[in-house]
């Protein structure tokens, strides 16, 4: 090991920095933030190291260094562009025995900063000894995704706890087990979902030695509409710790790939005009699963609460007092038109965009068409190809003209996307020439054009 890592107390202590710059004002920002009392040193010192200097409470030196600059320091940094200052203020500390860091510079370092993942009070910090700092930075960004920016509230609340748990349980082993309980259930969960009220309520009776009241839980999560790189780190999380998983067809099976290894999945994929299984069914199926204390995934193509059913499914887990979480995903309208270089708003061309369904209930009556052939307007529609023949039709009939343009996108967002740009008035031709199937989304509107402004290329984005 090169270097050991040690958590640096500074509160109160001054530090040195040599340097006025732009790399100085970032040493020191992260030196301030742990309380350190800054003296900066240098003959020209920018305004916002200045201010950060004077609104702590530090002491500017304007004029250059001097080794008496050290006295009193009990960390030195040197960050200035002059090598042979730097080395000179390196020496300077070894001398008298002052940790010192000189930025990119790791020989004259004898300490050096990590790349930091801030859950304060938690705080991980990544080295590679100054030999490859972008790899630290790297690993740092993979940490920070992982793990949950409410981290640190966990810690906060175990903080508070601490003193009591030690007391009830001298012994260190069953006190590990005590915090590896309350680290990996239902408190954490809680805390990590923002109810800390809730999470301290169950640590006090876990503390009190009731017997903890785990009731299972479901996570209505949003899967994005393919590319796994579209999913949110809570809904990674929470796939990663589900017991049981259920999901619908929409849902790309490279997603459903990073759920937990050993979690149940159960299929109630939902086909247009069979359901294969009801949506009572799976309603019941939840507060079952639930109700035998299982964290239960229900996984959703896109968005749970856009033309997702994810209400009527929280409606019955409400009824039941089953606790839930609802977590939003990238809908198929904004992942579809990223990924086709579609803007679905834009000045010169859409002032307001609508999502729509397209599945008619009967035929054409169901759609107020007279909202939606006004001008300036974007629509989108979902689960539209069946319909659309009929669509396009009523559109043009109540008064959109039939040269808008208009855009077909099959399983956008994933390496099988196709899009198909043409008119409103031929749109059901391209589905029949290019066997267009489901699931595909429906764009109308000048904003299509853009794409060819823009000139974008199929497979710019796709991920998967
Ligand atoms: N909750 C989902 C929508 C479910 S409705 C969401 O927010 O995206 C199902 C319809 O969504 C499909 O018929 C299709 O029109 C659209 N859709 C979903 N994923 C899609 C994708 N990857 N590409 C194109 N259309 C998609």
């Amino acid at each position: 090991m090169e270097f050991l890592p040690l958590f640096h107390n500074l509160r109160g202590s001054r530090v040195l920095v040599v340097g006025g710059g732009e790399i100085a004002l970032r040493k020191s920002r992260l030196l301030a933030d742990a309380g350190a009392l800054l003296r900066v040193v240098a003959p020209l010192i920018e305004d916002q190291l200045r201010e950060l200097v004077q609104g702590s409470g530090g002491e500017l030196i304007v004029r250059g260094y001097q080794e008496a600059d050290l006295d009193g320091c009990t960390l030195i940094i040197a960050a200035t562009d002059d090598e042979p200052l730097n080395a000179q203020v390196s020496s300077d500390a070894r001398r008298r025995c002052v940790p010192v860091n000189v930025v990119d510079a790791p020989a004259l370092c004898s300490v050096i900063f990590p790349a930091i993942v801030d859950r304060s009070p938690l705080v991980i910090a990544v080295s590679s000894g100054g030999d490859a700092p972008v790899l630290a930075r790297l690993i740092r960004a993979k940490l920070e995704t992982w793990i949950p920016s409410t981290y640190g509230q966990l810690a906060g609340l175990a903080a508070r706890f601490r003193a009591q748990v030690k007391g009830l349980y001298p012994d260190v082993q069953q006190r590990r087990a005590f915090w590896e309980e309350v680290f990996q259930g239902p408190i954490a969960d809680r805390q990590l979902a923002g109810q800390g009220d809730e999470a301290e309520r169950l640590l006090v009776e876990k503390v009190n030695g009731k017997p903890p009241h785990a009731p299972g839980e479901v996570y209505l999560v949003g899967a994005g509409p393919g590319d796994p790189d579209l999913l949110t780190f809570r809904a990674l999380r929470l796939m990663q710790q589900a017991d049981v998983v259920l999901y619908d067809r929409l849902v790309a099976p490279a997603i459903l790939e990073l759920c937990r290894r050993d979690a149940e999945r159960v299929y109630v994929g939902k086909r247009r005009a069979d359901h294969a299984v009801p949506q009572d069914q799976i309603n019941q199926q939840l507060v079952k699963l639930a109700k035998q204390g299982k964290r239960v995934l229900r996984l959703k193509g896109g968005d749970p609460f856009i033309f997702g059913r994810g209400g009527e499914e929280i409606e019955e887990l409400a009824a039941n007092g089953i606790p839930f979480q609802v977590v939003p995903g990238i809908t198929a309208a904004s992942g579809c038109a990223a990924y086709a270089g579609i803007p679905l708003t834009h000045r010169d061309y859409a002032q307001s965009v609508r999502f729509i369904t397209g599945h008619l209930k009967d035929g054409t009556s169901d759609l107020p068409w007279n909202d939606l052939v006004g001008p300036s307007q974007t629509l989108v529609f979902y689960m539209g190809l069946i319909g659309l023949p009929i669509i396009c039709e009523q559109l043009i009939r109540h008064g959109r003209s039939a040269d808008t343009p208009a855009a077909l996108i099959q399983q956008g967002t994933t390496s099988n996307q196709r899009v198909f740009t043409g008119t409103l008035a031929d749109l059901p031709r391209l589905v029949a020439e290019h066997e267009v199937h489901a699931p595909t989304l429906v764009i109308v509107g000048e904003v299509v054009v853009l794409r060819e402004k823009l000139k974008w290329f199929e497979g710019a984005q796709s991920q998967v």
